[in-house]
């Protein structure tokens, strides 16, 4: 297939796939599957809030609301999609001149499927671990990755807070693990509904550390110093790089829970004077005084 070939169709192939999914939902339905668990996390924000006084309609609910949709939905059909067809298809072709056919190291599809859960789960937070700490660390990613940090009252949807240049990072450092272990990056449904599950508690107002499973699963009280307006002296680059698993923050030695992070101020310097509307952050990281 040409490569405007695949341009096209995955603009239409994406169109009837949404189209479909809202209209004939299945089990393995996105969209209903982000709606609910939207609806859920925020009903445990409703019944057990950790910060009382914080609106239910929170500052930036409907800005973050909005990224939920554009992030999941709306980016994807307007160009990743296409986007990162036509690089699966360079990138195979690149391996075919050189003479490589089959990326696929490991065929797990033989295995019971909890273990092929467990095995993508740990493969694929390991290197997302990573990511994240290097949109802290690099500075041009860093930029980008602000958006995300602008938050200053979290709740469920501020999960979804990204400028969509994340989307690409993230998806591909994924792509080559995930593909060397016979995995697409969206092939498991239920791993993608738990992932998002704990990314939205992560970011819900709801007082929850999961007991002794805190050292294995990221978490509210965990993440939100990681959206300390300060970090402190020994982390000045930051802190709970977790994404669903904490383990490597253990590991790595990165966590840090000095004290209830209930009431902390959240953000980056000057935090107040970034800009809050959607159109804005999505061209202030392009721009030389982000
Ligand atoms: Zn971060
Ligand atoms: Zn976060």
């Amino acid at each position: 297939m040409s490569y405007l070939q695949i341009f096209e169709d995955s603009f239409t192939g994406y169109w009837h796939y949404l189209v479909g999914e809202i209209l004939h939902p299945t089990w393995h339905n996105y969209f209903y599957m982000l709606i609910v668990l939207s609806i859920l996390v925020w009903l445990l924000e409703i019944a057990w809030p950790w910060r009382q006084d914080q609106a239910l309609f929170r500052k930036d609910f409907w800005l973050d609301a909005f990224y939920m949709f554009f992030n999941f939905f709306l980016f994807s059909l307007v160009v990743y999609n296409a986007l990162s067809n036509l690089g699966v298809k360079a990138f195979n072709d690149m391996l075919a001149r050189m003479g490589i056919t089959n990326l696929v190291a490991l065929h797990i599809e033989t295995l019971p499927v909890w273990v092929q859960f467990i095995i993508m789960l740990v493969v694929a937070d390991f290197v997302q671990w990573w990511v994240h700490v290097l949109l802290h660390r690099v500075p041009w990613l860093w930029k980008f990755h602000k958006v995300h940090h602008s938050v200053e009252q979290m709740g469920f949807a501020a999960h979804l807070r990204y400028h969509w240049m994340e989307t690409i990072v993230y998806k591909t450092s994924l792509y080559l693990p995930l593909t060397m272990i016979g995995f697409g990056i969206d092939d498991f449904f239920i791993l993608h509904a738990f992932t998002v599950l704990i990314g939205h508690l992560n970011h819900a107002n709801v007082p929850f550390s999961y007991g002794p499973l805190r050292y294995v699963f990221n978490n509210p009280v965990m993440h939100i110093w990681h959206h300390a307006k300060v970090f402190p002296n020994s982390h000045p680059y930051g802190v709970n790089f977790g994404i669903t698993l904490s383990i490597w923050d253990y590991i790595f030695k990165t966590a840090y829970i000095p004290s209830s992070g209930r009431d902390i101020s959240l953000g980056f310097d000057q935090v107040e004077n970034y800009p809050g509307s959607f159109w804005k952050q999505l061209v202030i990281p392009f721009t030389r005084k982000s």
